[in-house]
């Protein structure tokens, strides 16, 4: 059998968008799955589109998530170039091998007179297809004309009997009439390659043996096809993937303001946490396991289970799974991650490895961090009532107890740690006669002045440390004497 090789082929747009990750991804599984090559190959035929830096990009994007290619313009390869507008000379070559072959002709039509056809199809509500007048050129006068300097294209030319089909690997059988096939432009009067041309010599010179993208080719593939017939040369399998989507009508686009990998990241999302999630995007593994490495999914990755519907990209999904990420690792590399969110909230002098340890187990997302600690630098105005909670069962005379017995058993402690003030915390509900929480609630909301915090009244003592967390609770005192009886 043929070592398989696939091939991820991004237009350098300046972003990642996640449904071209996630083909990447598949391309990266069907290959390693084989023990095959993985190629990056840049699209960049759209000149108008060129976006400075954008390569970099790609580069940066595929480095952070680690799917590594075997060949591309940044590491060469025995295929190469790697980016289609240094293959300029060589899709020259086969256009005109494709027209002696007659699979396609020269074209000297002016864009008025498209357009015009184009204008003329849409009057009567008929899907625009070019009758193009050239295709009744004898070759020898086109390459007369050619010759003396006459500006054209090279367009595809189709039989208009007949039916073509092919087998994809996900979708089954495609077949189209070929009447409504449209004879697209393969090489632009610039020299450059359509898309419907270049993927063609592309992943035929380079010896792709699959195909894999987006559905949205599906309709145009019978057309690649007649050329590959028209060559003579041996299809590679497709295997095209299925939307992905934002809802059950719109796809996920960045265009249309739609996190883009790089997005995510800045929010806060492990690269290995998007990746893993989007594998899980019109793939389904056999079991109930949802968190896998990517070594696991080389391992288990199977085009079988790929599926036709699109994916819905659940943020919220991606978000649990991303937690999952972060509990996952060492504390140290956890706090590394922490360090730039840390900076954003906290300038006084605290322990932060301890702000580390309470928060790995609850943060999901990087950037709700400064958010969650933001009491720690300074108590925030908070309203009285915080100290009522009914599950609790506290009162503000039970909190007013509470805080001031707090205050005078924490006063004695010398050595501050979490040992020593839930030693001294967790006396006082028997001495009181009260519940733990009729003690920890009300002291935690003096510490905090929040309703929600990482980690509970003894953690968050420890980390303001003695002097704050006496002051803090004295702040409380001083509320609730006003609504206390003396
Ligand atoms: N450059 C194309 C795109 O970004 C690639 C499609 C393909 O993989 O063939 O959509």
């Amino acid at each position: 059998m043929k070592k398989v090789r696939t091939r991820f082929a991004p237009s350098p747009t300046g972003y990642m968008h996640i449904g071209n990750l996630r083909t990447a991804l598949f391309e990266y599984l069907i290959a390693k799955h084989e023990g095959g090559d993985f190629l990056l190959r840049i699209e960049d035929t759209d000149q108008g589109r060129k976006v400075e830096g954008a390569v970099d990009i790609i580069y940066e994007t595929m480095r952070e998530v680690g799917l590594q290619h075997d060949e591309g313009p940044d590491i060469g390869g025995d295929y190469g170039p790697y980016i289609q507008s240094e293959r300029l000379p060589m899709y020259k070559e086969y256009a005109d091998q494709l027209v002696e072959l007659g699979g396609a002709h020269y074209c000297f039509c002016s864009e008025e007179e498209v357009e015009q056809q184009r204008k003329e199809c849409e009057l009567i509500n008929k899907p625009f297809q070019y009758d193009d007048p050239c295709k009744h050129i004898s070759l020898a006068e086109a390459k007369e004309r050619i010759a003396k300097g006459e500006r054209y294209v090279v367009r595809q030319t189709i039989s208009h009997e007949g039916a073509t089909y092919f087998d994809d690997e996900v979708y089954g059988r495609i077949e189209v009439d070929n009447d409504i096939l449209d004879e697209s432009v393969l090489l632009k009067s610039d020299g450059y390659p359509t898309y419907n041309f270049a993927n063609i010599i592309d992943d035929h010179t380079m010896g792709i043996t699959h195909v894999v993208r987006g559905n949205e080719y599906l309709s145009s593939t019978p057309k690649y096809n007649l050329i590959y017939q028209a060559y003579g040369w041996e299809l590679p399998t497709y295997v095209h993937v299925p939307p992905v989507m934002k809802d059950e009508q719109h796809k996920l686009s960045k265009r249309n303001g739609d996190a883009s990998f790089q997005d995510l990241v800045k929010k806060g999302y492990l690269p290995q946490a998007i990746l893993n999630y989007i594998a899980l995007l019109g793939w389904a593994p056999e079991g109930e396991q949802e968190i896998f490495t990517l070594e696991e999914l080389i391992r288990v990755f199977d085009i079988k289970r790929i599926s036709k519907s699109p994916a819905i990209f659940d943020l919220n999904k991606l978000t649990w799974m991303n937690g999952m990420y972060l509990r996952a690792l060492p504390l140290e590399q956890f706090h590394e991650l922490a360090l730039p969110y840390y900076r954003e909230a906290i300038h006084t002098d605290v322990d932060l490895i301890q702000v580390s340890r309470i928060l790995q187990q609850r943060v999901e997302v990087l950037n709700q961090i400064p958010e969650m600690i933001d009491f720690i630098d300074t108590l925030p105005e908070y309203d009285i009532e915080m100290y009522i909670h009914k599950k609790m069962k506290t009162t503000y005379d039970i909190a007013l107890t509470a805080l001031k017995n707090a205050q005078t058993a924490l006063q004695t402690v010398e050595d501050w740690n979490e040992a020593t003030v839930h030693e001294v915390l967790l006396a006082l509900p028997a001495r009181l006669e009260m519940k733990n929480g009729q003690v920890l609630w009300p002291v935690r909301t003096a510490l905090s002045g929040k309703q929600f915090t990482p980690g509970g009244a003894i953690e968050i003592a420890h980390i303001l440390g003695k002097e704050e967390s006496l002051r803090r609770i004295q702040v409380g005192i001083e509320k609730l004497n006003k609504v206390c009886e003396p």
